[in-house]
């Protein structure tokens, strides 16, 4: 017999109870580690406190302390599928409640925002863009020694040219591409055709407007450059850094309180949920671990929004739209840190990046519990591990432009954003872009955890060590979506572990919760 084993068979014993045949074969079953004592030691408390003082330990008995001790511990195996949910009055023991918050908001545009959007500043803006990402460029080895576009023009023909610049005009004709690429004093034209390597059309494909890349080639006549190779700044594979104990974010994004497809039957059990009064054992597992609620924008539907908005709308006033949300809000334990971004049909300005949801219509929220309010896009550490926490509007013109993307899978789109290191790359299609003196968004810093939301599907991958998820929505499918084709995923919610980076997706559209 395992030496654990004895120590806590001898233990019950010596407290003057037995064990009978079927208890003892059941403790074998369990896996013999220190929590074998800390088992016997609930039991023992459990036999003294019982009114008939038994003599014998049960199977029985012992199946109960052990669900109750053991499963506090240890997590039980990842599921996707989430089995139905049943009510039970078991007592909950949230984990997270003993442990204190270590969140640290390192990047918020709210107070650095200062563009009126005159034209030089869009000069100034999209110089810094150029600027931030040649940097990024240069780090790589193999686009350092980028030459400037005005010496690659003055290269003699057929010379190897290298360059980074900004991809001002594509064009595309009888399978070859031409580009526009400019950096800081000249231009260049590029041609991608498909004589050399058939592959380097697909991969300009993929390049998209006021991106700014780097280009290998050769020169050809008239200031032509005929491209061998593109290279995107792209982020260097690494390890993700993770928390020191297992505490879990749940990402949500797009309630779209107001609307009438809110989903609050679905919302509502989300918040049962997080107080531990629904779920089976293994969601309640997670439920104790969550020490943080991240919303990554629409919380509201908003007003006017888009043409006959109106039609749609439960609550027509976007106060009461956001009164609403705190009625929700408030039900989130105390323990738990809540950090909220706006989105597109927020109150907050609608060009990137947003400041955070002004005070006036986010002061019932306030009033209800301590909340985080950022700006969009914002990157907050939680525990150590670094999270890039971005709306994602950019996301629809990635996915009408760039070539196999589809909403229904955003975590591509995402990953084309990481490529690009840029949250919006596009300008000028509907993604609004404020002429701020600098461009917050660059991802300069490479994160641990990439969320965003907005496309209203729930995805989770990784790319290169980053965890990247879409946290889908609150909202039933619109008159909109449907028109587009696009089937939501509301009500699925992905829950990070940020010891593991492991996502957990739980899934609250069931009834049966
Ligand atoms: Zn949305
Ligand atoms: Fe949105």
């Amino acid at each position: 017999m395992n030496e654990l084993l004895q120590k806590a068979v001898s233990s019950i014993i010596a407290a003057g109870y037995q064990l009978d045949t079927d208890a003892f074969s059941f403790l074998h079953t369990l896996p013999q580690t220190e929590d074998i004592l800390k088992l016997t030691e609930e039991i023992i408390k459990k036999m003294k406190n019982t009114p008939e003082k038994p003599l014998f330990v049960s199977k029985d008995l012992l199946e109960e302390v052990a669900k109750e001790t053991l499963l506090e511990e240890k997590e039980p195996p990842l599921a996707l599928s989430s089995p139905p949910m049943i009510e039970t009055k078991k007592a909950f023991h949230a984990y997270a409640k003993d442990i204190d918050a270590d969140m640290k908001v390192i990047d918020d545009p709210t107070d650095k925002i200062c563009a009126t959007g005159a034209i030089e500043e869009y000069v100034e803006y999209f110089q810094d863009r150029f600027r931030k990402l040649r940097k990024i460029l240069r780090q790589r080895m193999d686009a350092k020694d980028a030459m400037s576009i005005s010496e690659a023009r003055k290269a003699p023909v057929n010379s190897k040219v290298k360059i980074i610049g900004m991809i001002t005009e594509k064009r595309e004709s009888k399978q070859k591409i031409f580009l526009q690429v400019e950096d800081l004093d000249a231009n260049i034209t590029v041609l991608a055709s498909p004589t050399k390597n058939p592959s380097l059309v697909e991969k300009a494909q993929i390049l998209l407007l006021d991106q700014v890349v780097c280009v290998i080639g050769f020169k050809g006549k008239n200031d032509l450059l005929i491209a061998e190779d593109f290279i995107l700044p792209d982020i260097p594979k690494r390890k993700p850094r993770r928390a020191s104990m297992p505490v879990y974010a749940t990402l949500i994004s797009d309630l779209h309180v107001g609307s009438k497809k809110f989903m609050q039957e679905a919302f509502k059990r989300f918040l049962l949920w997080l107080n531990g009064k629904v779920g089976n054992e293994k969601m309640k597992y997670v439920a104790s671990h969550v020490k943080y609620v991240i919303v990554a924008g629409d919380l509201v539907d908003g007003i006017g929004v888009y043409p006959k908005q109106i039609e749609e709308l439960a609550i027509k006033d976007i106060y009461k739209q956001y009164q609403e949300v705190a009625s929700f809000i408030e039900q989130i334990p105390d323990y738990i840190e809540l950090l909220i971004i706006p989105g597109n049909h927020d109150a907050s300005r609608k060009a990137l990046p947003q400041p955070a949801i002004p005070k006036e219509y986010i002061e019932p929220l306030l009033k209800t519990r301590k909340v985080f309010s950022c700006g969009n896009p914002s990157i907050v550490s939680l525990h150590g591990v670094e999270l890039l926490l971005y709306h994602g509007r950019s996301l629809d013109d990635v996915i009408a432009v760039a070539p196999n993307m589809s909403f229904h899978t955003p975590g591509k789109a995402m990953n084309l954003l990481l490529q690009g290191r840029h949250l919006a790359p596009i300008y000028g299609e509907r993604t609004l872009i404020a002429p701020e003196l600098q461009d917050y968004l660059v991802i300069e810093r490479i994160p641990d955890v990439f969320q965003a939301g907005h496309v209203h599907v729930q995805s989770h991958g990784v790319y290169r060590g980053v965890l990247v998820v879409n946290s889908g929505a609150w909202q039933q499918q619109t008159e909109y979506q449907k028109r587009m084709g696009l089937l939501p995923t509301p009500g699925i919610v992905p829950v990070v572990n940020l010891q593991t980076l492991q996502v957990t997706s739980l899934d609250f559209t069931s009834p049966f919760l």
